[in-house]
């Protein structure tokens, strides 16, 4: 099941900032920075002795959470990665990348992946001309991205944003419309630990 209680709390319990919340990641609001701690009674000694299991575990959540995807969906991407030839980590990566949510929050077109998704089951995206309602959709090469609403306010400001958009999108922010021209780049990608995540899913 998906996690729908506090999102600043997943951050803590991983140790790490995990920009789940759009703006407020970047400023001095972030819970993370004021409370670093694990949450919870026992806080950091919640879990004891840590083992190799143990942290291959965490490396598992944070990857998932970052994602804001289920048990479920997560396991289904890595399969898909082993089943695939070369790399299973960075095939791994890549699938996670390319969903449509992902490139769409890459584009700059929403604060957060869960917004992305959001906005994608709301029918706010098109891709290759036809509506779009499904934020798992894998995304490839020659692909264009485009808002369905390009006049909604949900979308106002985006064309004075700076474009940090990754090498494999081509973005126009004043159009709202993103053209996929390539892989992601391993280093461009979230950096979550696939190659733990690997580890612990091939136990
Ligand atoms: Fe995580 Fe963002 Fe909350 Fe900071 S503000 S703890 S990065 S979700």
């Amino acid at each position: 099941m998906l996690y729908n209680g506090p999102k600043c709390r997943l951050c803590r319990r991983e140790g790490k900032k995990l920009f789940l919340k759009g703006e407020r990641c970047n400023t001095q609001k972030c819970a993370f920075l004021r409370k670093p701690d694990v949450p919870g009674k026992y806080g950091k000694n919640a879990f004891g002795k840590k083992t190799e299991y143990h942290s291959q575990l965490r490396a598992k959540q944070a990857g998932k959470r970052a994602f804001n995807l289920t048990e479920k969906q997560f396991k289904k991407y890595y399969d898909e990665a082993n089943r695939r030839t070369g790399n299973t980590g960075e095939n791994f990566i890549r699938l996670l990348e390319t969903r449509l949510d992902n490139a769409i929050y890459r584009a700059g077109f929403a604060k957060s992946r869960n917004q992305a998704r959001q906005l994608v089951g709301h029918g706010f995206f098109r891709v290759n001309g036809k509506r779009a309602n499904t934020a798992s959709i894998q995304v490839k090469t020659g692909d264009k991205i485009e808002v369905k609403k390009i006049d909604s306010p949900i979308f106002a400001g985006i064309a004075k944003q700076k474009d940090i958009s990754p090498k494999w999108l081509k973005v126009d922010l004043a159009k709202l419309t993103a053209e996929v021209i390539g892989i992601p780049e391993f280093m461009e990608c979230e950096q979550i630990d696939t190659q733990t995540i690997v580890e612990f899913y091939s136990r």
